[in-house]
């Protein structure tokens, strides 16, 4: 490499890191970026881990996979007659890696556009902005990049459990989960997160029996709680056996099989899987990152520390994604890229941390934005709530997706909008709509006064907004 001075040297290349990279460079900066990420095959891919092992192949595959239970369970009532319907997980899984190939190829494409030099490795910081590139298998050190502002962007690896070891393909994290060769008779899932929720739904849909172990005796406890038990009631009907209060005791294989033991209220269980998944959380990558010399605040909990603006506790150092605080979100990792990228670029750039939607992707998916009914109560902010059930809309019937409802949640004196839950068909797509109508600092009445098209899932958020001042049209109020 000839030039190996850069305005900004960017670490890492998934959703943080490639969208903070292409943004500073569309704003006529040098840009280098690092990633080591190595698939199987050795070969680098860009994306992290949201394009290789998260986002992108866990909804392809929840894709096929709900296509293949409306075929097995819906067509029927739809008058469509099928017959001998089976699931090719070969070809799914090909599918799926086909499209994870062509985005991570896409990024490459981008990077070359956007004329960013991309460098392949183990990137390590040492003081005075200076990035120690190594190779992996060599440990060699190959580049020595400097720049003027470095973005730290190395993502989180999953939570491993001590009473859990990974063993060969029977106990894996989320990424072995999302590789089986066929459909396991039996999956235990230790955590009934979102990944524990996505990864289950994936393979229940397929056959599998799936019990998942929770710790926490609260379903999705981040969720408005209306919705979390709307979206337990359904998710437990499709199959999914999801036990509260689970605490994991031990997990080995024998005999190929996975033995679990693990204590509920009635005390020490034991149980039997063919596979078990481990989805009991990430951890930020902040380790093997620092040179010796470098001095850079970490939180207790191995989190880079930074403020609102990701700025790292080393003036032109900044952090951002899932190696800071907030959530561990795709879409939160590339607002802070381009909120940094542009805050170098002498810009203004903000976040509005209150409004991050979260969606998990079951189906139907659960969305929301914004304060839950009980915070509001706990911090003594007075609330009108309206509800809209799904199975009252037209087009939820029309779709046969009726499960679910729209809860807004609004100031009581100012009808300012505080909170939007969805658990709903297309809920993904719903939630965007309250989350541009909060960043308008819209009202309930704001909403109620605006037209939506008929027959749309969008009309349940209407009428929902009508419901909190108790003139819906289509339920009684
Ligand atoms: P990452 O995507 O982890 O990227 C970090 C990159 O840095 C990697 O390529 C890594 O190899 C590289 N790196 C690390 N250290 C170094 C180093 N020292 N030198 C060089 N390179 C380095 N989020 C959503 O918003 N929606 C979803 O639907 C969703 N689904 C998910 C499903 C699964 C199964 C999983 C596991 C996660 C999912 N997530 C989802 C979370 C999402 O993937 C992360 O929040 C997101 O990828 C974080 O982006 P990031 O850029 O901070 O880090
Ligand atoms: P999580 O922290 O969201 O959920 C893990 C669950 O495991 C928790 O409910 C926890 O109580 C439980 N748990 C922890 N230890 C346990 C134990 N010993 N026994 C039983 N249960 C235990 O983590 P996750 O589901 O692994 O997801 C990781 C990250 O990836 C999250 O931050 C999430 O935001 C992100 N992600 C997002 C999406 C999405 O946006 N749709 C999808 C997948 C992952």
């Amino acid at each position: 490499m000839s030039n190996k001075k850069f305005d900004v040297v960017v670490i890492g290349a998934g959703p943080g890191g490639y969208v903070a990279a292409i943004r500073c460079a569309q704003l006529g900066m040098s840009v280098a970026c690092v990633d080591e990420w190595q698939n199987h095959d050795g070969k680098s891919s860009l994306g992290g881990t949201c394009l290789n092992v998260g986002c992108i192949p866990s909804k392809a595959l929840l894709e096929s996979t709900h296509l293949f239970a409306t075929a097995n369970h819906d067509f029927a009532d739809h008058g469509i007659q099928v017959k001998g319907v089976t699931a090719d997980v070969k070809a799914m899984m090909a599918r799926k890696n086909k499209i994870v190939s062509e985005l991570t190829q896409g990024i490459n494409g981008l990077f070359k556009t956007n004329k960013i030099t991309l460098v392949h490795g183990h990137a390590r910081l040492s003081p005075g902005k200076i990035v120690k590139v190594s190779d992996r298998k060599s440990k060699k050190t190959t580049d020595t990049l400097e720049a003027e502002n470095i973005v730290i962007a190395a993502g989180s690896s999953p939570v491993r459990l001590d009473n859990a070891d990974l063993v060969d393909d029977y106990i894996v994290d989320s990424a072995g989960a999302l590789e089986f060769d066929q459909v396991p008779k039996t999956l235990g899932i230790i955590g009934a997160g979102p990944i524990g929720l996505e990864v289950g739904s994936v393979w229940s849909r397929l056959g599998s029996e799936v019990v998942l172990l929770e710790a926490l005796d609260t379903f999705l406890p981040a969720a408005d709680s209306q919705v979390s038990r709307i979206a337990f009631r359904t998710l437990q009907k499709q199959g999914l056996d999801i036990r509260l209060n689970a605490r994991l005791l031990s997990a080995d294989v024998k005999q190929k099989k996975v033995n679990v033991t693990y204590e509920d209220t009635r005390g020490a269980q034991q149980i039997k899987f063919d596979k078990l998944m481990v989805a009991v959380g990430r951890k930020p990558n902040s380790d093997y990152l620092f040179g010796d010399e470098m001095e850079l605040e970490i939180d207790e909990r191995e989190y880079i520390h930074v403020n609102k603006y990701c700025e790292t506790s080393v003036p032109g150092i900044y952090a951002i994604g899932d190696i800071v605080r907030g959530p561990m979100l795709a879409h939160k990792a590339s607002e802070e890229g381009i909120m940094v990228a542009e805050r170098i670029a002498g810009q203004n750039s903000r976040i509005n941390y209150d409004l991050v939607p979260s969606v998990i992707y079951t189906h139907p998916e659960v969305a929301w934005v914004g304060k839950s009914e009980h915070a509001c109560a706990a911090a003594g902010i007075p609330t009108s709530v309206g509800t809209f059930p799904l199975a009252a809309s037209g087009r939820a019937r029309a779709m046969g997706s009726t499960d679910g409802l729209i809860k807004i949640i609004a100031h009581k004196e100012t009808d300012r909008l505080l909170g939007v839950h969805i658990c709903s068909a297309q809920a993904s797509e719903l939630i965007a709509q309250a989350v541009t109508a909060m960043e308008m600092e819209a009202s309930a009445e704001d909403i109620a006064l605006t037209m939506f098209a008929h027959p749309t899932l969008s009309e349940s958020m209407h009428e929902a907004a009508l419901s909190v001042h108790n003139r819906a049209i289509h339920i009684k109020n």
